[in-house]
């Protein structure tokens, strides 16, 4: 029997790749266009760093993680997500010391274990900024603002962004206490998981998507209510930074993120109604300001975010997907291939995605061949080619073709191409 793939654990296709780095490299160009520089981290890390940093008494630590222990016994886990070890990483290679606020993006894989379903994956990737070392609201919306610019620069519309502001440590706990007095008489409602937490953490009930702690929830206290003046002042900032850049985003009160260390901003990117069914946030962050401390820093107040790599790829329109054409070089009859690959040789330098054809066969069975490896040119080489010193060109959308000599192709294949895109 032949050995499968993991269940949740996805082959990433050629065809899907090239949307894949196309997403990758319009997201270097604009978060380098706003001062970012990419760090790369590894994907396992001490189990500790996610206890202490993600929480407890959240799902993924409680449920979703990846640990083991090495053979040493010391328990490492596959990242459930990019923002602990970058702050890791932050602190150990002392990354403040360069410049006041420190701006950084990351893409790769984070492991989480949960039921596998469409566009959600055991190994799912995500492509993460964080800006590290200021507490300005402008850089909660700056970042926001790079957010849609990648998204208008993939050819995205109709994203909907949401803000909420989750207070700090000093106004939230008289919030929690109003919320868990809310839901006192109604703790029955809630699924067992809510309930569990409700002590500790009953926001995460705000967050959950059962019917019961639905109705539960359904007129709580809103945290925006019980802000501190600084809080408050913040969140105000944000509002007026996101007009001033012309960002438009909706206040949604009930809006809590699933993980411990957030304070004040927290936001999430939805694609339009219906787009990727439930489960279509892209993309979801906010601020941390209290997190490097945690992990031993110096106190530094942060804002990042993270895009689900897997649902933006179903977002991104095919065909905006540039690549050239692919050209394959069929040499025919004696002495015709080794040529042949020294022609094809010299139209790469020239610029063009050739793959030379050394199969043997006629020619119909060849061009077959290169319809279905999705070939936009072919260009022959045969025998009355090598004689008359011109190359058959043939364009396979159109049918159409021509004898031309070599250094006139590129040109052809270019021009047409662009006039093909345009
Ligand atoms: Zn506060
Ligand atoms: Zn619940």
């Amino acid at each position: 029997m032949s050995i499968t793939g993991i269940r949740g654990f996805n082959d990433i296709l050629p065809e899907e790749c090239a949307v894949w780095r196309r997403i990758e490299d319009e997201a270097v160009r604009v978060f380098t266009a706003f001062g970012f520089s990419e760090i790369r981290l590894p994907v396992v890390e001490k189990t500790e760093l996610f206890l202490r940093s993600i929480g407890e008494t959240t799902d993924i630590v409680e449920k979703q993680m990846y640990t083991f222990s090495d053979r040493h016994g010391e328990s490492l886990a596959l990242r459930p997500e990019g923002t602990a070890p970058l702050v890791r990483a932050y602190i150990e290679k002392r990354l403040y010391a360069a410049s006041p606020a420190t701006r950084l993006f990351y893409m790769g894989p984070m492991f989480r274990y949960e039921r596998p379903q469409k566009g959600r994956y055991r190994q799912f990737h995500q492509i993460g900024a964080e800006v590290l070392g200021t507490e300005s609201p402008m850089a909660d919306a700056e970042a926001l603002k790079m957010l849609e610019t990648l998204f208008v620069s993939l050819g995205i519309s109709g994203v909907e962004i949401e803000i909420n502001s989750l207070g700090c440590p000093r106004c939230r706990p008289a919030y929690k206490e109003e919320l868990k007095g809310f839901l006192a008489d109604k703790t029955e409602r809630l699924c067992d998981n809510c309930k569990g937490r409700i002590g500790k953490n009953p926001l995460r009930a705000l967050d959950c998507k059962t019917p019961g702690c639905l109705t539960a929830t359904h007129g709580a206290p809103a945290v925006s209510d019980f802000l501190c003046d600084a809080c408050g002042g913040h969140f105000k900032g944000l509002r007026s930074a996101l007009d001033m850049l012309g960002v438009a985003a909706k206040v949604n009160p009930r809006m809590v993120r699933g993980l411990d260390y957030y304070t004040r901003t927290t936001f999430e990117v939805t694609s339009g109604a219906g787009t990727l069914g439930a489960q279509n946030a892209i993309a979801a962050g906010g601020r941390y300001d209290g997190l490097v401390e945690e992990l031993g820093g110096p106190a530094t107040p942060c804002f990042g975010f993270a895009i689900g790599m897997e649902r933006l790829a179903l977002l991104v329109d095919r065909n905006r997907v540039e690549k050239r054409p692919l050209v394959l070089f069929l040499a025919m009859g004696d002495g015709a291939g080794e040529k042949g690959v020294e022609v094809a040789a010299r139209l790469r330098d020239a610029g063009l995605r050739v793959v030379a054809d050394y199969a043997e066969g006629s020619l119909k069975s060849r061009m077959k061949r290169a319809d279905r490896m999705g070939a936009g040119y072919v260009i022959i080489l045969g025998e009355d080619e090598i004689r008359e010193g011109v190359l058959t060109v043939k364009d396979m959308t159109t049918g159409a073709q021509e004898k031309i000599a070599q250094d006139k192709i590129p040109a052809l294949i270019k021009g047409r191409s662009q006039g093909a895109q345009a």
